[in-house]
This record gives structure tokens, sequence and C-alpha cells, in this order.
């Protein structure tokens, strides 16, 4: 065996604005996997995580709902245990942003940032201040008219009906959408980290472009944003007084801009949990063999492949191992809202009586090192956990264990040899390529060739018949033997999936009457004479009928902790009545092409069958969002009587609808509205 490595493991801290989304589950279950694997081979392993707390969405927020950002935030993290327990989630510390180890470690890495490495500036910069919250206001904070194109409501830096970026400053009209009052321009200074500093570059281009680092998609990127035309430029990392945050040292009333202090949280949560475990976190970070790894989606590459290796590396701190990044998680091919009450609820799973283990196999069947999106297809679902699990796995169980219990009082009997047993050498042998398969997260390759092994297996069980052997009283110890050779098959298909089903690995265990087991059990087989348990039930299969209600509309009440209910949306616009409602003419449309926009970065075009005999150009602001292909033959809704605007790239003739969350760091999601099936396009919707 080799040296224990020592590894600390962390995900992506969640927003706590809100209970999780499936796409976190996702998230945690692929890093669960790795760690438990981890620790099968002996390693040790910290796996922590935290909630991201600052910021003014969360100040903004916890306003709206009457309470303290504090008491806000508590009521978030509340709610964290439940899912997190529910999908067999092992963390070792779940901590908060705003904790005491966060605020000391954030001023300290800050201190020796502007101390040391000289990397911190200041600069002073206008911005738009809204004169009734007395607050500064970021980008998202402030609405107008697109100083081009003069659509009115439009965000602070872009116009999402002509596509044109501008500054918050060129809006015309300007008006805080906090409280509706007209801005004023104040000035302020800023701190700045020196992002565009060379000795930062060169540090950067040798750290994300090291060989065998970084995914190939994702050092693609960071070389990207490396050597593009612009560079990188400097980071402000204040805000100024009203935050949610930590304050920044010897500047009152400036604090740490949320994206400094939120990755700083990985290290404070572990060494919160090494205060309360009494272990010793100056010594675990000191030490040059302790890895680190953060798991990531895809949406926030960026700030830690640029930003936080920079702020640790020239802080003095240990630098990341790796980055690891995944893509998104659809449902049926659509992509899913980070909102709640679409795509999957992760507590509506749990609660509808689905067994969490078929979600961990099916998105680890699904997972690759790739920065790939996962799609969940209710039907693959429902078929692939049935046929690999039941129908494969739990199944050479059944059929052994009922013999060896009834017939031979629950010994097993090894009289075959237990090294050079073909049958069993061929499960033995394949431990080393499924273990590199999991070291290096191809877990859906593991997955796949762990059950090639159980096809094998079942193959043994057909060529033996072991129902046969019991109808004969000449062949009893022959179906001892076969029986028992197949628990032991059976015992070691179960490691290799163990770090996927835990929970199922730890039932198998109890029957069996094994001790946990680890990976260099694999060859270690079950003892002659081993007395094993009799059989219960292990794993039912999926039945259409609970797929059918984990996608019904679930009550309200079991969704959402009570702050959420009231924080977080829009205000609602003024009432009006229905003859203002019926001026607007909305039609299903049907997307019959769809393409880039050449020198939009905003803009999609639109063809669209309105039903009227010919077709109509619109150009849509949905780009962040959509990939042409992915809206092409689907049915929307639009607004069919909205007067021709006349655009950069050409006449608009309407205007397809979609929604977006009024928080858009929670989520900055866009999505497009789809009828149900039967609509036909030119249908009007009232
Ligand atoms: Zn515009």
């Amino acid at each position: 065996m080799s040296t224990p490595r020592k590894l600390f493991v962390t995900t992506a801290l969640p927003y706590a604005n809100a209970g999780f989304h499936i796409g976190h589950i996702m998230e945690y279950i692929q890093a669960d996997i790795w760690v438990r694997f981890q620790r099968m081979q002996g390693n040790e392993v910290h796996f922590v995580c935290a909630d991201d707390a600052h910021g003014a969405p969360i100040m903004i927020a916890a306003d709206k709902a009457g309470l303290t950002p504090q008491e806000f935030v508590a009521r978030i993290a509340a709610g964290r245990k439940q899912p997190l327990d529910g999908f067999h989630i092992a963390f070792d510390n779940w901590h908060s942003t705003d904790g005491a180890e966060n605020h000391e470690l954030s001023k300290e890495i800050y201190r020796r940032l502007r101390d040391d490495a000289k990397l911190i500036t200041t600069k002073t910069i206008e911005q738009f201040f809204d004169p009734v919250k007395n607050m500064f206001l970021a980008d998202r904070y402030i609405k107008g008219e697109c100083p081009k194109c003069g659509a009115k409501d439009q965000y602070g830096d872009s116009c999402e009906v002509c596509g044109a970026v501008y500054a918050p400053t060129e809006l015309k009209n300007p008006y805080s959408a906090l409280s509706g009052a007209t801005p004023v321009m104040k000035s302020s200074e800023h701190y700045f980290f020196k992002l565009s500093d060379p000795k930062c570059v060169s540090f950067l281009r040798e750290w994300a472009m090291a060989d065998n680092r970084l995914q190939p998609e994702v050092s693609n990127k960071a070389k990207e944003w490396l050597e593009g035309d612009s560079g990188l430029g400097d980071w402000d990392i204040s805000r100024d007084a009203p935050y949610f945050g930590i304050e920044i040292p010897d500047a009152p009333g400036k604090y740490f801009y949320v994206w400094l202090d939120a990755p700083i949280g990985y290290l404070a949560s572990l060494k919160n949990y090494f205060a309360k475990t009494g272990r010793d976190y100056d010594a675990f970070m000191a030490d040059a063999s302790t890895e680190q790894y953060h798991f990531i989606g895809k949406d926030i590459t960026y700030f830690h492949t640029l930003f936080w290796p920079a702020m640790l590396h020239f802080s003095g701190m240990k630098v990341p191992n790796n980055v690891y990044v995944h893509g998104f998680i659809t449902v049926s091919g659509e992509k899913m809202s980070k909102s709640r009450g679409t795509g999957i609820s992760p507590l509506r799973y749990l609660e509808v009586g689905m067994n969490p283990e078929w979600l961990r196999y099916y998105i680890a069947a699904k997972l690759s090192a790739k920065v790939e999106d996962v799609d969940f297809n209710p039907e693959d679902f429902m078929l692939r956990v049935n046929s690999d699990l039941v129908g494969k796995y739990v199944n050479i169980a059944s059929r052994a264990s009922g013999f060896i219990v009834k017939k031979f009082a629950g010994k097993v009997a090894t009289e075959w040899a237990v090294t050079g047993d073909a049958f069993l050498d061929t499960l033995r042998g394949a431990a080393p390529e499924i273990r590199a398969l999991y070291d290096q997260r191809e877990f859906g390759k593991a997955l796949r060739m762990t059950m090639e092994l159980a096809d094998h297996v079942n193959a043994y069980v057909d060529a033996n018949k072991p129902w046969e052997l019991a109808k004969d009283s000449a062949k009893e110890a022959l179906l001892q033997e076969v029986c028992s050779r197949l628990l032991e098959a059976f015992r070691i298909l179960t490691i290799y999936l163990k770090p996927v089903l835990p929970a199922l690995a730890a039932q198998v265990e109890a029957q069996l009457n094994l001790k946990p087991l680890q990976w260099a059990d694999i060859v270690t087989p079950l003892a002659h004479g081993h007395h094993i348990n009799p059989y219960a039930h292990l794993m039912t299969r999926i039945e259409p009928t609970m797929l059918d209600a984990l996608f019904e509309p679930a009550p309200a009440a079991s969704e959402a902790p009570a702050a959420e209910a009231a924080v977080g949306i829009e205000e609602l616009a003024p009432e009006i009545k229905i003859d203002d409602f019926s001026k607007i003419d909305l039609r299903i449309a049907k997307i019959v092409n769809c393409e880039h926009v050449d020198g939009s970065d905003k803009l999609l075009r639109l063809t669209l069958d309105v039903g009227e005999g010919r077709t109509r150009n619109v150009f849509s602001g949905i780009k962040s969002a959509y990939k042409p292909e992915d809206l092409i033959g689907k049915l929307t809704v639009m607004v069919a009587n909205l007067a021709p605007r006349k655009m950069k790239f050409g006449i608009s003739e309407g205007m397809v609808l979609a929604a977006s969350a009024a928080d858009e760091k929670a989520d900055p999601g866009l999505y497009v509205l789809n009828p149900w099936p039967g609509a036909k396009p030119g249908m009007r919707v009232r």
C-alpha cells in the first residue's frame, strides 16, 4: 500500500437566500462519491462546505422579510441538514461565511495581499447612489431607458431589447430598482486587487496551464482569459456600507465584496471543523503533502481559476491542487430553472418516498470527468435503475443467500481455490481499472464496468442453475459451493458500488455479517464456514406512479422555509383592469428557426410561425441561456401586437416571453415560456 493521501475537499458554497435545488444536490453527490471512494482507499479526507452568507441580495431580501441578515441566513441554514442527510451526503462540517473564522481569515489574507505582496490599490470611482435607501447601487439595481433604442425598464449594464452594452450612467431616466428614486452620482474610493500585475499574470499562467491540471475545456477557457486582448483587469473587491459582509481592515465603512470572502469560507469551514475536533489546522495546511480540491459548477470557473489561486498564492497560502468543474443538470433535455417549483425538487423527491440511492446511482452513471451537462430523463432513470440495480445486482444476493440460510444453516463453503478461481478472478481483476476510473471522476465508466461484471455473475447463475441443483440431494455440496461463490461475487460488486450506494452497502455488510468493506478487502474472500444472516429485501423497483408524484406540483408549504415565501421575488406591478390586459395579444408561436446574430453577444434571431401564413423575425436577448438548436421546433408565447421595432440588426416583429429572477446572483437564468402539449401556433393566450 502506498502512503495514505491527505485530502481537503470542498463543494461550491450555496448562496444562503434559498434552499437547495437539484443542481446543488448533483454537485454534492459527485463530490461525496469521490470522497467516499478516497476514504475506502485508506486516505485521510476532510470534506466541508458552508453557506455563502454575505452580499447585497441577502441584505435586501432580509430587509424585505423584516429580519436581520443573520436571522435570515440562520433560517436558510436550518433547512440544510434534511436534504444532505436524505441523499447521504456526508460533509464533515457545514459552516457559514459569516462565521468568526472567515472574518479573521479574510482580513488576514487581505493584509498579506496589501502589505507583503503590494497587490491592493485604491481608485475613486463614480457610482449611482440611491438617496432614499442611502446606498450605492450595483448595476442590477439600476434601471432606465436604453440609450440606444429607448426601450424602458432596462438594466444598468445592457439592453435586453437591442442588445446594446453600456455603463449604468448612460441610461436615460435612471431609477433605483429598490426604491424607485432617481439615483444621484456620487464618488467613492474602492479597493482593487491588482490582478493585472505582471507577477499575477505570470503566476496564473503557470498554475492554470500546468500539464494535466485543469480539465482541457477549463484550461482552454483560462487561456482565453489570460491571453485575450483585454488581458486581466484589476478586481474591485470593496463595497460601501450598508453592506452585509466583512469590514475591510483600516477602511471604515468599506466591506469586502462577497466574492472575496466566499471562497475563503472553504478554509474557514475547515478551520472551524478542526477546532471542534481537536485537530491542528495550521499544521495540516502547512503540510506540503496536503492536497486541496474544489468541486464547482462551470458558471463560477472564472472566480476559481483566476481570483482564488492568485489570492492564495500571494498571501502565502496553499494553492488548490485542482478545481473540478462539472456541467449543469437538465431535465428531459430542457435546461431547468434553478429556482424552486420547477425541475426536480430535492425535498419533493425525498417526500414522495423515492430512494435517494436511485438518484445517486443514476447521476453517477451519467457523470464523467468532462464539463458536460447531465440530463435527468425520467423514463431512462426508471429503466436504468430497475435494470442495473434491481435486475442485475440485488438479484444475485436474493438468488444465492436463501439456499445458504435454509439448507446450510447460513454457512458459506469455500472449498474452491480462493486464488486462481477463473470466475472470481475476472471480478477481482477489474479492481485496478475501476479504482483508476473513480479516482479520475469517470464514474459512468466505473459503473458500466461494474455492471458488465454483474452480467458475468448472472451468466454464471444461469449456467449453474442453483434452483435445479436444490432439487437433487446428491448435489448439495455443489449447491453450497455455487451459492457461496455467488455471495463472494456479490461482496466484490458491493465494494465497487459502495462509494455510490453507501446505505445499500451497509445493509449488505449487515446481511453478510461483515465489517465495513474497504477497497483492500477485494482480495480477502469470505472465510470457509463464515456465517451470514437471512436475506432481507435490499432495494425495490421504481414505479411510474412515483415519477408522476415527483413531477406533480407540490404543496407550497412543504417546499420552502417560511422565510422564502415572502422574499426574493420582484415587487408586483400596479393593479390593472381586464381591459388593460386584453390590449396585449399573446399568441402561441412555433420557433421554426433560430440563429446567432453576428456582432451581438446577447441576442438570438428567431423565426416564428404564428399561423399567419408568413413568418416573423424577432430578436430576443436570450443568448446567455439557450443555444439555437435548443429552441428550434419548440413552441413558445409571444406578444404578437407589439409595434415593429427597428434595431441595429434588423426589424423585430414582436417579443417572446421569458421569466427571470429579481435576484440575479441567486439565479442569472432566463427561462423562455413553453406551453403544455396540445397548443398550436396562432392560438391566443388569455
Ligand atoms: Zn436598447
